[in-house]
């Protein structure tokens, strides 16, 4: 019997695309980024997806995690998302499986991060464990006993988008008063720049709240009040034992994190958070492939 191969992980964003060779306990043999071509056309984007993985072959299986809601058994897109040129409903997985001769996982990028952390990050060990992922928008996968908590059609442990009883600006996702316009750093970046602060990101509001700008400490509290009530209706629903916070904005800390679990004790029964683990992410920008291609590892031993 031949020695087992690597698989190979695609982690598919808006502007890049990283792949990487994952052996089996999770450790990346190799990594690297490039323009994923996401928004241009089907075409490209497709080309870039078949080509990086074609250079990475012989494989056990490929694994993928890409923006928006992936259907569990079928590995095809829910719906469009409007940072993928491809066609309502694309059969993602069924192509790449088709174009390389390998089976293929697909997932959404928020659960193959919060695979990744749960066996080979900041999680392991833990038996429930709730990961977000703290950027542009609010991400967030659930692993319940070694398997990413998916529900009917994949949406489950979408905490970013859900309603709240006041009156921000409209979301593009339609829901009334979605709160990650309070919650995530482009609304944040957006909310500092309506009230007068000269910023681009996210981080520049952090920064300003640092050096003590008013303003920006009290978005910051908006901001962070908001994502710990997000926060706590998956630990109320879910009950995990590790909650992991990682992401770009994560960078900055405990001027994040503090906060953030201060609102999640004012938000969620003492019962729910008392043993709660809450634990800075380990695997940084790599949790999406190092997930992508453990969950291709499990396509390959389930078989
Ligand atoms: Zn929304």
């Amino acid at each position: 019997m031949s020695a087992p191969l690597h698989t190979i992980a695609l982690d598919l964003g808006g502007t890049d695309l990283k792949v990487a060779r994952v052996a089996r306990d999770g450790a990346l043999l190799e990594f690297s980024r490039m323009p994923s071509r996401a928004s241009e056309s089907a075409e490209a984007l497709l080309g870039t997806l078949v080509g990086a993985a074609r250079g990475r072959l012989p494989a056990e299986a490929l694994g993928i995690g890409c923006p928006n809601v992936i259907e569990p058994t079928s590995g095809a897109l829910v719906d469009e998302t409007p940072h993928l040129a491809l066609p309502k409903d694309f059969a993602l997985a069924a192509h790449l499986a088709g174009e390389l001769g390998v089976a293929v996982a697909a997932d959404n990028d928020a659960n193959c991060a919060a695979y990744g952390e749960h066996f080979a990050g900041a999680a392991r060990g833990a038996r429930v464990s709730v990961t977000i992922t703290v950027g542009t928008g609010i991400g967030c996968g659930i692993v319940v006993d070694g398997r990413v908590l998916r529900g009917a059609w994949g949406g489950a442990g979408e905490i970013s988008h859900m309603g709240q009883r006041s009156s921000g600006p409209p979301c593009r996702c339609g829901v009334e008063g979605c709160a990650e316009t309070t919650s995530g750093g482009e609304g944040l970046t957006h909310r500092a720049q309506a009230a007068g602060l000269a910023v681009v990101s996210a981080r520049e509001v952090f920064e300003l709240a640092a050096r003590g700008e008013g303003i920006a400490r009290r978005l910051i509290a908006e901001m962070t009040d908001a994502l710990g009530h997000q926060v706590a209706a998956a630990v109320q629903v879910v009950n995990p034992d590790v909650l992991v916070i990682g992401g770009g904005i994560a960078q900055a800390g405990d001027a994040l994190i503090v906060p953030v679990v201060a609102a999640l004790h004012r938000y969620a029964q003492p019962s729910h958070t008392r043993r709660l683990r809450v634990v800075p992410a380990e695997l940084g920008n790599r949790a999406g492939v190092v997930g992508a291609g453990l969950m291709a590892w499990g396509k390959v031993l389930s078989v």
